[in-house]
């Protein structure tokens, strides 16, 4: 269609000389009803364009292929009042869906750093490419607590653990926003899904959240209370309802606790289609009238693909439903945003020097430095590391060995989000045959064989759509052990000093609706990491998963298991250097692994008090807990000490333990301090992290490490809901893990001042 230009030049909105209060106001007084429904309006940029901007007035697009963006921008400078678009993604481990972008690790691997300022850097770093091609918004971090592993979301978390995700989550934030809207490589941050939708039933994605206010308080909103306090700017609301209240109604979270108690004043944007969910999924509103009334009336902002939305809203308004000013607070949340970032003035199109900024060579170091970190050593019998020193034949084994878009994971470019990707350049990526490839000495003989497949995929007898459009996930059906495939990987093993297996998951098995049933390694991979072991060659077992896997029974055999999460385009790179040495291993588990999927959940702050602490069949016992991981070197902790055993709830536990590298090799070790509340009022977790510290170690170096913890954190949710510390006998628990055998404990008590 052609599009006319209006004269809109020079009134009082676009004077960026004015207060932006003023100019919001003035713009909103020129706004029809129908401007305003659709500046409330996010919608996919891969539909209709034409019709979101000129018809429908949409205040933002996301799913914005580089073409788009610039169409979308040329399109909305027509506008009768040049509104500009506000364009948000998914860049939730690196610029997902922009070719030759930065694709970090996923944030699970990332977590296994347990590095605030290192994710403050990849959050930076990710800003910068993100803003330099026109997006100004990401739907990133992820403050969900990873509970049933079955969930096919648990890659995309920070873990088990709500105080590291808080660190985690805080320090992205940070990066992305960095020194506040105004700067052009700032980019809006948002904190999801709030609240409680990851608490599934039986890992199904998006079921009802069967939560008490109580456990949301304990757990699942700590993450979100801090960021909301930090400045994050905006807000995703969950799909699930509580209570059998979708979140994006819920008044209690949104206007009470979030609103109210915590004071924020940023964005919210529902999820893909909540407010259309309402009705034709959850079927808890008649139509789309009065679920866009509700929305509207529990104060959301923007919502997100609901086209319905446009005519709901006018109709409710037409119905009486809603006031025709009901719009504005949300109209005028947007507005500020845009105002802040500049986009009047200045829309932020795709730069002209973008090569040099996107998948450019320091942010490929930063990735390198990530992907070391986020790699965790779960066993070694000592064949790790390699010796370079000595001549070795290393077979490179396993269906993940060389796949190198499996290995960087959902939402980066061959995930399935978006039509205009199917993955990364592949020269960007090294696998993991690539790494050792590339380390390898010169005498060393590298070999590879595939060993075993892991799925085919079968359409979805219901139809490729679920009924808002988006795709509905194929049927995966596990392939059986190849013996063929099976043989040639043995024969390269009977050839070789070292076996490394790389094993693990597809992106088939992960994400949204992929939830999993089992936990098991599919395919012909169990019979793959059997054969190899009965070979009675040392076999590393590297699984590379989006997510803690049981691995088959054989495995107790592997002379070593580490695992990484998907680890991003220089993870090859960074698992080889680990493996011969060059780097040593720090990585620490986020997040517990199971040794049966019906161990579930198997996270290590559970509530005290069950018969027994077994099933009949099996122990309960993780087979990795939180916070453990190996090094190549051995740490002993020793002599803790509290510098006041008395205190009262204003004062600060500080505490001294000496750490001491009794090995041959440098440590990077994570001291972890936990604390448990003898006695509490209500059940509660017999321990949670409170604060930990790292530090360097040097072969037989020891250090004096220092902690220090405000007693105001070591409090329970009361029945009433309330957050306390309850005077009394308490511990603090210091150690290289969760694992009550690996920790030192030291006494305190806390009275009443
Ligand atoms: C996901 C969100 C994501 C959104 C936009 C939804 O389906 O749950 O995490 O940000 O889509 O892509």
């Amino acid at each position: 269609m052609t599009i006319s230009r209006s004269s809109t030049d020079s009134l009082p909105y676009q004077d960026p000389a004015l207060p932006i209060p003023e100019r919001v106001a003035d713009l909103l007084a020129r706004m029809s009803v129908e401007e305003k429904v659709g500046q409330m309006l996010q919608l996919d940029a891969q539909e209709d364009l034409d019709d979101h901007v000129l018809r429908k007035h949409a205040g933002s697009i996301l799913h914005t292929s580089p073409e788009s963006i610039l169409r979308a921008n040329e399109l909305s400078a027509h506008t009768r009042l040049r509104i500009p678009l506000i364009v948000a993604e998914d860049c939730i481990h690196g610029h997902s869906f922009w070719e030759g972008a930065t694709i970090y690790p996923t944030q699970l691997a990332m977590a296994a750093s347990w590095d605030a300022d290192l994710l403050e850097r990849v959050a930076r770093a990710t800003a910068v490419e993100v803003a330099a091609t026109g997006v100004h918004w990401t739907f990133s971090p992820v403050l969900c607590i990873a509970r049933d592993l079955r969930w096919g979301r648990v890659g995309e978390t920070f873990g088990e653990d709500p105080f590291l995700i808080g660190e985690l989550a805080a320090a992205m934030v940070r990066g992305y926003q960095g020194n506040g809207l105004a700067d052009p490589t700032a980019i809006l941050a948002t904190a999801k899904h709030f609240a409680g939708y990851s608490e599934t039933q039986g890992g199904r994605d998006s079921s009802e959240s069967d939560l008490s206010r109580r456990k949301l308080r304990s757990w699942f909103l700590p993450p979100f209370e801090r960021v909301a306090r930090a400045g994050c700017r905006s807000f995703m609301l969950g799909y699930q309802s509580m209570d059998g209240v979708p979140i994006t109604i819920n008044e209690w979270l949104l206007s009470d606790v979030l609103r109210g108690e915590w004071g924020y004043t940023g964005t919210l944007v529902t999820d893909w289609d909540n407010v259309g969910r309402m009705v034709w999924e959850q079927k808890v509103q008649p139509d789309y009238a009065h679920a866009a009334a509700a929305a509207v009336q529990a104060g959301n902002d923007m919502i997100m693909t609901t086209p319905e939305f446009f005519e709901g809203a006018l109709a409710a308004v037409d119905q009486g439903l809603l006031d025709a000013s009901a719009f504005d607070p949300a109209v005028a949340r947007i507005l500020t945003l845009k105002f802040e970032l500049g986009l009047f003035e200045n829309p932020r199109l795709p730069r002209a020097d973008l090569a040099g900024i996107v998948g450019n060579a320091a942010h490929a170091e930063l990735n390198l430095e990530v992907a070391r970190r986020s790699i965790v050593l779960l066993e070694n019998d000592g064949v790790l590391p390699l010796s370079a020193a000595r001549s070795t034949r290393v077979a490179v084994v396993g269906p993940l060995a060389d796949d190198a878009q499996t290995q960087l994971g959902d939402w980066a470019g061959g995930s399935g989000q978006v039509g205009w990707l199917d993955g990364q350049p592949r020269e960007m990526i090294t696998t993991v045959l690539d790494g050792i490839r590339r380390i390898a000495p010169a005498d060393w003989v590298v070999t590879h064989a595939r060993g075993a497949d892991i799925l085919t995929l079968e359409p979805d007898p219901a139809g490729p759509t679920f009924p808002d459009g988006q795709p509905r996930p194929s049927h995966v059906v596990p392939c059986e052990p190849d013996q063929t495939l099976i043989i040639e990987a043995v024969a390269a093993a009977d050839q070789a000093d070292v076996v490394i297996a790389v094993v693990g998951d597809r992106i088939e098995l992960v994400g949204e609706g992929r939830s999993t049933a089992t936990l098991e390694l599919i395919g012909g991979q169990n019979a793959l990491l059997d054969a190899l072991i009965a070979t009675g060659k040392p076999v590393v077992v590297v699984l590379l998963a989006s997510k803690p896997l049981v691995l088959p029974a054989s495995v107790q055999r592997a002379a070593a298991v580490v695992w990484t999460a998907n680890p991003g385009m220089q993870g090859g790179r960074a698992l080889a250097e680990i493996l011969v040495g060059e780097v040593e291993p720090s990585g620490r588990l986020p997040i517990s692994f199971a040794r049966h999927a019906g161990q579930q959940p198997t996270y290590y702050n559970q509530i005290r008090g069950q018969h027994g602490d077994r099933y009949a069949d099996l122990t309960q016992s993780p087979a990795w807990a939180f916070g453990e991981g190996r090094s190549y070197t051995t740490v002993q902790y020793e002599d803790l000490v509290l510098e006041e055993t008395a205190l009262t709830a204003s004062d600060t536990i500080v505490a001294q333990i000496t750490v001491r590298n009794t090995g041959a090799r440098p440590a990077l070790e994570t001291v972890q301090a936990y604390v448990r509340d003898a006695v509490t009022s209500v059940s509660w977790t017999d321990k949670e992290l409170k604060t930990y510290r790292q530090v360097g170690l040097a072969p037989g170096e020891s250090a004096r490490v220092r902690l220090e913890l405000p007693v105001a954190e070591c409090s329970i949710v009361d029945a009433a809901g309330r957050r306390v510390v309850e005077p009394g006998q308490f511990e603090l628990l210091v150690g290289p893990s969760s694992r009550d055998s690996t920790l030192l404990g030291a006494a305190f008590t806390v009275t009443t001042p």
